[in-house]
């Protein structure tokens, strides 16, 4: 398995490499050359534990690495950090299933991939021959930087470094970051809003003769922000997961398909169950929930991204995103002419906004569909939900709620 950039600036990349670069010299994502199938077939694969099987679905895309060397990452990882045995369980409350994924260190979905990134990141410098300490800059609204850090932790060969808003963070997770263990962990409040936390992360990596000193001095620079394929890989695993656990439980029965409902930022989680439809999941439509920032609800409607509009702040700000990178990564895999990523890119950049093409937009609907809320309604669907099942959800995933009771409603 190699790795190309979706602008068609870099190809021929191994695995291990796309971890350690994390993004295309172009600007361009990391994506896989094809999409592997699934290696078992699901009677097979619902006897595997979370490890197990995180062994068998990542090995699929990191082929550089060697059995013990992902048994490494895996077990180091989804180890006693979590506070179950089955790392993700799905739990049912009502007419849905949930899938939760706050059962590690920090309490947030990103532990998910933050605690394996650290291991994958070490393997592959060691792989690369790299021998100077890699420096992860990290710009937070919140919860990736705690995440990122407690990942992080004491694992040999990194640094970490994170920036967030002085006055964009709740007190709780505030009080994360600062009392944070580890000598290799640090944390600076900048004033200013998260924007500018993330223009002033990204000057840094653009500047090319900071970067040369750094090297002289035995550091390189990287980053744990969710374009690193390192990051999307390991969410592959808790969709297919899911789904055997499901099948195990007697509640789905083979092959039969699986609808979610996916709270929506930055692409990364939805796009993982994209991919994992692709490997031969059987997942039915995959609802990409928005919550006030619904620039991608608008996106799958209209087929054209706009991201001149204003920001909301809401009570679920791990999706308060106006450019969701990861989109890129589903353009490619749906239209495969870099010249016409490139050219989206662009348009993005120096205008705000892009259109893709008619037959783009109905590829997309094959397996997307998109609806947002407003806080209002996710404070009331907590409270209605809460009556009725004793369940307690959070704000993300009671966007992802609304959109499921529109589409089953519309679906009736
Ligand atoms: C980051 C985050 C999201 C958004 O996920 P993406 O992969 O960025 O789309 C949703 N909910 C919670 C709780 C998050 O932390």
């Amino acid at each position: 398995m190699e790795y190309q950039s979706t602008r068609g600036g870099e190809s021929g990349v191994s695995p291990s490499l796309a971890i350690v670069k994390g993004l295309a010299k172009d600007g361009g994502l990391f994506v896989p050359d094809s999409v592997p199938k699934l290696p078992l077939s699901l009677r097979e694969l619902s006897e595997l534990s979370y490890q197990d099987l995180a062994c068998e679905i990542m090995k699929l895309y990191l082929t550089d690495f060697t059995e013990e060397e992902l048994r490494f990452c895996v077990d180091s990882a989804y180890d006693k950090k979590f506070d179950t045995v089955e790392i993700a369980p799905v739990v049912k409350k009502g007419a849905y299933y949930y899938l939760e994924l706050f059962h590690g260190k920090t309490l947030a979905f990103k532990d998910m991939a933050l605690s394996i990134l650290p291991y994958l990141m070490k393997v592959s410098t060691k792989k690369n021959n790299i021998k100077e300490k890699i420096v992860i800059l990290t710009a937070t609204s919140g919860d990736t930087g705690k995440a990122a850090m407690e990942g992080f932790c004491g694992v040999e060969g990194t640094e970490i470094i994170v920036f967030y808003p002085e006055d964009g963070v709740s007190p709780f997770q505030e009080r994360q970051m600062k009392t944070q263990k580890g000598e290799n962990t640090h944390v600076a409040a900048i004033l200013g809003n998260f924007d500018d936390a993330q223009s002033g992360v990204k000057r840094i990596f653009a500047d090319e003769a900071f970067r040369e000193k750094l090297l002289e001095k035995g550091y390189r620079l990287s980053s744990a922000n969710s374009i690193n394929i390192g990051r999307l890989v390991p969410q592959i695993v808790y969709y297919v997961y899911a789904y055997c656990q499901l099948l195990k439980k007697g509640e789905l029965s083979f092959g039969e398909k699986l609808t979610v409902s996916v709270p929506t930022g930055n692409f990364g989680n939805i796009l993982a169950a994209y991919f994992a439809k692709e490997m031969g999941l059987p997942l039915g439509t995959l609802l990409c929930a928005s919550n006030e920032n619904k620039v991608l609800t608008d996106f799958f409607h209209t087929g054209i991204y706009d991201k001149n509009r204003p920001f909301h702040l809401t009570t679920s700000p791990s999706m308060d995103i106006l450019i969701s990178s990861n989109l890129e990564r589903l353009l490619y895999e749906i239209h495969k002419k870099e010249e016409d990523i490139e050219r989206f890119m662009t348009d993005l950049k120096e205008r705000g906004r892009y259109q893709i093409s008619e037959e783009m937009q109905k590829l997309l609907g094959e397996d997307f569909y998109s609806g947002s809320g407003k806080d209002g309604e996710g404070s009331a669907c907590i409270f209605q939900t809460f009556k009725e099942t004793g369940y307690i959800m959070d704000p993300h995933t009671a966007v992802a709620k609304l959109l499921a009771d529109h589409y089953c409603y519309k679906k009736g």
